[in-house]
């Protein structure tokens, strides 16, 4: 085992909603197991860590945001590194694990230019970078990265160090570094759901082979989960295996409940201390619609928010942030399961555990000091979130039935991958479940709040523009809907539920005619805290011909900048505008054609020169040529589109479903642009990525 001083590296990471952070704690924290000295901080934390000085290996996990944005706390360092001279990093060995989501463009893209840029300033790899794709499955990548990446470390610190003592060996260690780099690097590509798990018997004394204590099936494996298996039952040859269970992650918080004294019940002054603090504003809901139809297929609802008291200014192409709370049915689910139910009004008082192993460990900064423990779990903790196979592994602790422990202890094996997926995470399982079908399971307050992530507001597209309705925001959201299945109850998502229902009492059917309303003393309120996008903007330039494209609640930006241009036109007479199409989409004419009276006014006062729709589910009418989706129908308007953006300088924006339609509109895009130039795929693709560059494709999109 090397010595402390040769065995210390640095782990940075640059996060976004923690995923990153999380992965880099998990690196930080199996890294004594392998004999390592790890040292962690946020790329952000710039006093913690000094790269020019740096000697030992550094490992970066990095996501990535929005349209291939680095994550806010990447941002300083990713424009710094630009900004060095080459050869600054020469130094440096490092290795980078990238995140990201394949249902975006720019895959990674954030850990793809810092990888360049450290080779563009002399750093040299040391392990090969993994991307890890959130679309399909992080652990795909991230697990078998992080296993090859101990072996990796003791390369390259023998490596360091021959090199320091100038050895003639030298030579041989690159080669058996370049043969080891390339076995890892065909194990990341093959894409194998090759797990990294510890092997019990390096955490625990004996070997984990608990009897099988859950009734078998005689089925036989499948290729996945073998039929007859459930969240609680498994069957052979799972049932009957040992089991390479993870590390259990060390715990580091203490938690205790105290009585508020009477004097101090707060409550919502508290609330209101927190919600400033995280820069939300509470503002009135003047008016709430419903867009569709009772018979549609989903329901997309209209809020018209009353900013009139409020300093809050946004551009039609931004978003705001709503803050939601969990159900309170499911708060006191869990309450009761924890069998907290009578300390709910206690206040929560934190502290981080003196003989903690875990690195770098911090109070999560997201909880407030004097909080009860009712507002934790309504406002603080994503209590649907999924949990983790760590935090599967930890909840066997803390349970008692053997054949219940033994399930848990397979959900997060090695052997039990296939199990985890089908019945915790493509099932969006949540603690909740696990708790309800695991009776013996009763884990302590201070598991869930270190191992749930922080509650996170949803965003919502601005569907108006301040200059046309000064002091009011609207916005539009379709109801997001989960149908019941053998793991949980029919559900509605977290945001979209609670807004539905918050606003029942004002809530108006399809049909009735959107006027502005004032807030009234008893209108619901919400609160919301501004996300600009500085990118997906109209042009400063009004003569630039515009192409929106945005399906379904995907129009709600498209509204903002015709409402925008609307005014424009009014107010600037004299001023040349570009041509302007909207290609939208939804299922039925008469069901979900959300904001049809509106994009016809536009038509008519020549705001919107086209307005082409595709229905997906009704027959065509006439002779008109089906196009269900609206890629569909750019296809029939193709020579306009590749004109406007290759002839006349023109944009295009996409707005709306990231998992489908904005792959499926890019994949048409392609096509147009190869048949209407005669290029080849990989030359249309080259200039559908120039497009990008030039900011002329935005996409606002999500899954
Ligand atoms: P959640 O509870 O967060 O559930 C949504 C996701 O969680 C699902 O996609 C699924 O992956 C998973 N999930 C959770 N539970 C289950 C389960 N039981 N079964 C299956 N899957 C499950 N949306 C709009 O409608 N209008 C907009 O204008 C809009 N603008 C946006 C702008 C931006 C910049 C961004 C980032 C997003 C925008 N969205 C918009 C999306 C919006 O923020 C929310 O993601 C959406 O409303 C769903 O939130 P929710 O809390 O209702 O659902
Ligand atoms: P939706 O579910 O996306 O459906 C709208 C229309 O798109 C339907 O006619 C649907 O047809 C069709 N469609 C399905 N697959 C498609 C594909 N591959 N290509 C093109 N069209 C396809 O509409 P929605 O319920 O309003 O949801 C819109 C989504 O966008 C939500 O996920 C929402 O959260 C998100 N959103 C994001 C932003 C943002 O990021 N700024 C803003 C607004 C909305 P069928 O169902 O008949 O197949």
């Amino acid at each position: 085992m090397p010595c402390e001083v040769e065995s210390r590296f640095l782990v940075l990471y640059g996060s976004q909603k923690g995923q990153a952070q999380s992965i880099a704690e998990e690196i930080s924290e199996l890294a004594s197991e392998h004999g390592f000295t790890a040292e962690i901080s946020c790329l952000s934390n710039v006093e913690k860590y000094n790269l020019d000085s740096e000697r030992g290996p550094v490992v970066f996990v990095v996501s990535t945001t929005g349209d291939g944005e680095p994550p806010d706390t990447a941002l300083r360092f990713v424009k710094k590194i630009k900004s060095l001279p080459s050869d600054h990093f020469s130094h440096l060995h490092y290795a980078l694990l990238a995140l990201g989501d394949t249902n975006y463009a720019n895959f990674c893209n954030c850990g793809k230019t810092i990888d360049r840029r450290l080779q563009q300033l002399g750093a040299r790899h040391f392990y090969p970078t993994g991307h890890a794709d959130d679309g399909t499955g992080l652990e795909i990548v991230v697990d078998p990265w992080i296993e090859g990446l101990w072996d990796a470390l003791k390369k390259a610190f023998a490596k360091m160090s021959a090199t320091n003592q100038e050895a003639t060996a030298q030579g041989a260690i690159a080669e058996k570094k370049t043969e080891q780099d390339s076995q890892i690097q065909e194990k990341l590509d093959s894409s194998v759901v090759s797990l990294h798990l510890l092997k019990l018997s390096d955490v625990e004394t004996k070997k984990n082979v608990a009897e099988p204590s859950v009734s078998e099936s005689e089925n036989s494996e499948t290729s996945g989960a073998p039929l007859g298996a459930s969240l609680i039952r498994s069957v052979p040859p799972l049932s009957g295996s040992s089991l390479n269970v993870p590390a259990l992650p060390s715990s580091f918080l203490d938690v205790c409940l105290e009585e508020i004294p009477a004097e101090e019940v707060e409550g919502a002054q508290e609330d209101a201390h927190h919600v400033a603090e995280e820069g939300f504003y509470e503002v009135p809901v003047s008016r709430a619609l419903h867009l569709t139809g009772d018979d549609a297929v989903k329901s997309a609802i209209l809020l018209q928010l009353d900013l009139s008291d409020q300093d809050l200014l946004y551009q039609p192409g931004d978003a705001f942030d709503v803050r939601c709370p969990n159900r309170d049915d499911e708060v006191e689910q869990l309450l009761l399961r924890l069998g907290l139910k009578h300390q709910r009004n206690q206040r929560v008082h934190l502290q981080l555990r003196k003989d903690t192993k875990k690195k770098g460990a911090q109070l999560p900064s997201y909880i407030p000091k004097k909080c009860s423990l009712e507002y934790l779990l309504t406002w603080c903790l994503e209590i649907r979130s999924t949990p983790k196979k760590a935090f599967v592994r930890s909840l066997v602790e803390w349970t008692r039935d053997g054949g219940e422990k033994r399930r848990l202890q397979e959900l997060c094996s090695r052997e039990g991958s296939a199990d985890y997926n089908r019945f915790i995470r493509d099932t969006n399982t949540c603690l909740l479940d696990l708790l309800q079908a695991f009776k013996s399971c009763s884990p302590p307050l201070s598991l869930l709040i270190e191992h749930l992530p922080k509650l996170q507001p949803r965003a919502y597209s601005a569907a108006s523009s301040g200059l046309r309705t000064p002091g009011r925001v609207d916005i539009v959201f379709s109801l997001v809907e989960f149908p019941a299945c053998p793991e949980h109850p029919e559900r509605t998502g977290l945001c979209s539920g609670w807004l539905t229902h918050h606003v029942s009492t004002i809530l108006q059917p399809s049909g009735t005619k959107v006027l502005a309303e004032k807030a009234r003393s008893d209108s619901p309120k919400i609160h919301i805290r501004p996300r600009a996008n500085n990118i997906f903007r109209l042009p400063p330039d009004p003569s630039v011909p515009l192409v929106m494209v945005g399906p379904g609640t995907g129009v709600a930006p498209f509204i903002g900048f015709l409402q925008q241009r609307e005014k424009e036109r009014e107010e600037k007479k004299d001023t040349a505008f570009g041509e302007t199409w909207l290609f939208f989409g939804c299922r039925h004419k008469d069901k979900d054609f959300i904001f049809r009276e509106e994009l016809e006014k536009f038509v008519e006062n020549g705001t919107l020169n086209h307005l082409k729709v595709s229905f997906s589910r009704d027959e065509p009418d006439g002779n008109e040529p089906k196009t269900k989706y609206v890629q569909h129908q750019m296809l029939l308007h193709s020579k306009n589109i590749v004109s406007i953006l290759l002839a006349k300088n023109g944009c295009l924006y996409v707005c709306g479903d990231a998992k489908n339609m904005a792959k499926d509109v890019n994949d048409a895009l392609m096509e147009m642009i190869a048949v209407e130039l005669q290029l080849d795929k990989l030359e249309s693709m080259k200039t559908l990525a120039k497009l990008r560059e030039e900011k002329r494709y935005l996409q606002d999109i999500w899954s």
